[in-house]
């Protein structure tokens, strides 16, 4: 029987699939077709993702506690192989013969993409260096030299992260390590109004929306 749609929030989504995309390959693990093949196979809308987002244990409903900590529960499937509702793909997760170092790793990118993410929400940026600092703590005391790596696979792509000096937006940092960069979310670097904005409200200045006004 299909599968009715999931609800994930959009962002949520997004992040998923780049996960998905990041840990299987840009294929189905049912049948282990990649996505070109896919596409050209495809007879419907070609505008349609041809890799479904699939919950193993078979609730379509998003549940942060069991499938937003490390994704072990979610994978991508072809339309076929979810009508199918196929049992059978291969394990998404390491096996137990996995050695040590890979165990660590994937348990940990997530955590740090978890911690990153969550931020970001509340934060809108994060200095660069805390991100590492705190990001390689919080994925299993991960080193920052890790945290680095997993940074890199998401920054630049679209519904990724994205970098910014502060100079650009005339920002301000109390990190004490700040390297004068900070990371946003793809496409959301702050534009220089608001940060200017931000600092008048902390710094107490009541009419700072008055006078802006008449600039
Ligand atoms: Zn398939
Ligand atoms: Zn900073």
């Amino acid at each position: 029987m299909p599968m009715k749609r999931t609800d994930f929030t959009p962002r949520q989504r997004e992040f998923w699939r780049c996960f998905l995309l990041g840990r299987d390959g840009y294929l189905c693990v049912g049948c282990n077709k990649d996505v070109s093949t896919l596409i050209r196979e495809s007879k419907t809308d070609r505008s349609l993702p041809v890799l479904l987002i699939d919950h193993i244990d078979g609730d379509t409903r998003f549940t942060d506690s069991r499938d937003g900590v490390h994704g072990g529960n979610l994978r991508h499937l072809c339309y076929s192989c979810n009508r199918k509702n196929v049992k059978s793909a291969r394990p998404t997760m390491p096996s137990r013969e996995a050695p040590p170092e890979l165990l660590k790793s994937e348990t940990s990118k997530p955590k740090f993409y978890n911690f990153l993410n969550a931020y970001l929400v509340e934060n809108k940026n994060i200095c660069y260096k805390r991100m590492l600092n705190r990001g390689s703590k919080l994925a299993n005391d991960s080193s920052q030299i890790t945290a680095t790596r997993w940074y890199d696979q998401m920054v630049d792509v679209i519904n990724g992260y994205e970098e910014y000096s502060l100079d650009m937006v005339n920002g301000d940092c109390d990190y004490s390590k700040c390297n004068n960069i900070h990371v946003c979310f793809y496409g959301e670097i702050p534009r220089e109004q608001d940060v200017a904005k931000e600092q008048a409200l902390r710094e107490g200045i009541p009419d700072y929306d008055d006078a802006n006004r008449f600039t």
